[in-house]
């Protein structure tokens, strides 16, 4: 649970870094990634280092989702929008089904990730299950 994806909505980016500002000690020791604005405030927030993807409308959530699919994030904070729409909504549902799919933990608002980040599970090193997708693999190179 050491490598963690943030992502916030212009609407939420308020919120995250609020939160986040409450909670930098908890962060002081963890791998930061995120989209490409988000991390640039992330970074001035924490003081820490953030790799930065593009921003999210230009693809930095499919870069996200796809760190997620090489099993290198273990913690999606994505608080995202509902009260306004956006130009990639593609791209925030894909990465939500990513996080899904991979059984990733992911919090879309600020009351989940408290229960997250205060989960003794966080204390007991928690390995999440990886789903075994090789019988969906298999289905593709049977003639
Ligand atoms: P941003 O992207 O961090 O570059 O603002 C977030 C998003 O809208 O997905």
């Amino acid at each position: 649970m050491k490598n963690i994806a943030l992502v916030a909505h212009d609407g939420k980016k308020d919120t995250l870094l609020d939160w986040i500002g409450k909670h930098k000690a908890f962060f002081a020791d963890k791998t930061l990634f995120a989209t490409g604005t988000t991390g640039q405030l992330v970074a001035e927030t924490l003081q820490q280092p953030v790799q930065c993807m593009a921003s999210g409308p230009l693809g930095g959530d499919q870069q996200i989702g796809a760190l997620i699919a090489e099993q290198k994030i273990d913690w999606l904070i994505f608080f995202w929008d509902p009260l306004s729409s956006q130009p990639h909504d593609p791209d925030v549902k894909a990465l939500i089904r990513l996080a899904v799919v991979w059984n990733i933990p992911v919090a879309c608002n600020r009351a989940t990730a408290d229960f997250i980040i205060h989960s003794s599970l966080y204390q007991q090193n928690y390995q999440r299950e990886v789903p075994d997708f090789s019988a969906h693999n298999k289905r593709l190179s049977t003639p």
